[in-house]
């Protein structure tokens, strides 16, 4: 492809772009593909002639675009949303077309101080205080990896890294019993044992138990074990459940643990003062993680990771091979330090990109407009009594199911309500998934797509009662 067919096909695809984000509702929600459907229609063996840019973008259009479920779709309703916005994918594409690995200063000086200049950015933005210093990490997961690495070295006296784990073996993690996956998985990545990684019991409101956690901690110490870290859920991926950070803050200070708050999706309505409840206790914490690529119109990936004293974390991370050595020495910022790969993208650029076209205050709107259809989605279930809630909504995620009366025993409820949202994301309408609540099956319904307006969510309620009431 010479740099004319890239300009012609570079125009016909941004084309294309904007007719997928205009038409995007008369497309199925969740892929109606089945299992090997798409692999089917592809060559098995690479091709060893080129082929030109339209036979590609044919076989896009008519091969993988059938295979792909519409996370910006209107009526994206699943997980947690993974939302980006014009803006974004523009941005995106400069990042492609400069191609920059911007791993040390020297290496994209720009990428480097836009980085700084974004992460402070977010920092006010979410109020968080002054002393916290933010990195782009590509996913939340990595975050917390970090974090417990970080609290891992500090609590051996930088010895792990330097020694292994012979000798630091009893090390123990604590999060809630709703905290995210991604937090055992650190506890594993970072040698520390999945038995040494604690799940502390949960409230009514599915926000983690202090008084449990302090027991918990009490019992490790006395039977000789030695607890390094809390990871505290604001908005667990569950129910969206708001730890107790105040309290936690309190228990982590008295027994000198490393407090990282796993605030992936919830992060973003900290834009909204009215929302900086959720973190009272903040001046505890050691490092925080929230998502810009779900809920703040950033497309995947961007996770933004804000640490209170670097030192910890470089000092866990660096590493200096003769052929990294570069410009600049202590007076920059080399991210490669900041993070476990190497090789980092561009990824500022997206969140400079989007900041400035929405600024602040209709970013701040746009989040509010996403819970207030929430909050009023959590009323009419209410108002129903066939309908109930499993959980408490302090954003805009609503988990419920629905119980019409006579149905008993608890599995024919559970599959009652496998059978409504099964047919609702067969119908290609919208897309819901699912989550168990003690025990119960429980639908989830997240509101957060950038183009979700009151039409969608009343047009899903509706669909979800006539589906409901059809079925049982
Ligand atoms: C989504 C989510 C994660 C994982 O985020 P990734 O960026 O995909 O790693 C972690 N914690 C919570 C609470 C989440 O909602």
């Amino acid at each position: 492809m010479d740099i004319d067919e890239f300009r012609r096909a570079g125009h016909e695809l941004v084309d294309w772009m904007a007719d997928y984000l205009r038409d995007i509702e008369n497309y199925p929600v969740r892929a109606r593909a089945t299992p090997g459907e798409v692999l089917a229609q592809l060559p098995s063996t690479p091709p060893a002639k080129s082929a030109s840019f339209d036979e590609i973008f044919d076989d896009f259009k008519e091969i993988v675009v059938p295979g792909m479920t519409h996370w910006q779709h209107p009526s994206f309703f699943a997980y947690f949303p993974a939302n980006s916005s014009p803006a974004s994918v523009l941005a995106e594409m400069i990042t492609a077309t400069l191609g920059a690995q911007c791993m040390s200063w020297e290496t994209s000086p720009a990428a480097t101080e836009l980085e700084q200049c974004t992460m402070e950015w977010l920092r006010q933005m979410i109020g968080l205080p002054s002393d916290f210093e933010g990195v782009i990490q590509d996913s939340a997961s990595t975050a917390t990896l970090c974090a417990i690495l970080s609290a891992r070295e500090q609590a051996s006296k930088w010895r792990a890294n330097e020694n292994g784990l012979r000798r630091e073996n009893n090390m123990v993690v604590y999060g809630s019993s709703e905290c995210h996956s991604s937090v055992e998985k650190a506890v594993k990545i970072a040698g520390l044992g999945r038995q040494n990684f604690h799940k502390v019991s949960v409230d009514d409101s599915f926000g983690m138990d202090p008084h449990a956690l302090a027991n918990d901690i009490m019992a490790d110490k006395a039977s000789g074990k030695t607890p390094i870290c809390v990871v505290a859920a604001l908005g667990s991926t569950g129910s969206s459940a708001i730890d107790p950070l105040l309290s936690i803050a309190d228990i982590c200070r008295r027994n000198n643990l490393w407090l990282h708050v796993d605030a992936a999706w919830a992060g973003a309505a900290l834009i909204d003062p009215k929302y900086r409840w959720m973190i009272a206790g903040i001046e505890q914490v050691d490092s925080f993680v929230f998502n810009p690529h779900k809920w703040l119109f950033t497309n995947f990936d961007c996770s933004a990771y804000f640490v209170r004293a670097p030192e910890a974390l470089l000092k866990t991370l660096s590493i200096l091979p003769e052929y990294l050595k570069s410009q600049g020495g202590d007076d920059v910022r080399n991210y490669r330090d900041w993070s476990v790969p190497l090789g980092r993208r561009f990824r500022s650029l997206k969140l400079w990109f989007v900041i400035r076209s929405y600024g602040v205050a209709r970013l701040r709107q746009m989040i509010q407009a996403h819970i207030e259809l929430a909050q009023e989605l959590a009323a009419q279930i209410d108002m129903e009594d066939d309908f109930e809630r499993l959980a408490p909504t302090p954003l805009a995620l609503v988990c419920f199911r629905y119980r019409p009366a006579g149905v008993d025993p608890k599995w024919k409820l559970d599959a009652l309500n496998e059978a409504l949202v099964e047919n609702i994301n067969l119908s290609g309408a919208a897309y819901l998934t699912h989550t168990r609540l003690r025990g119960a099956y429980a639908i989830r319904i997240s509101i957060g797509q950038t183009t979700t307006e009151r039409r969608h969510v009343e047009d899903l309620w509706k669909l979800i009662k006539k589906t409901a009431r059809a079925l049982a």
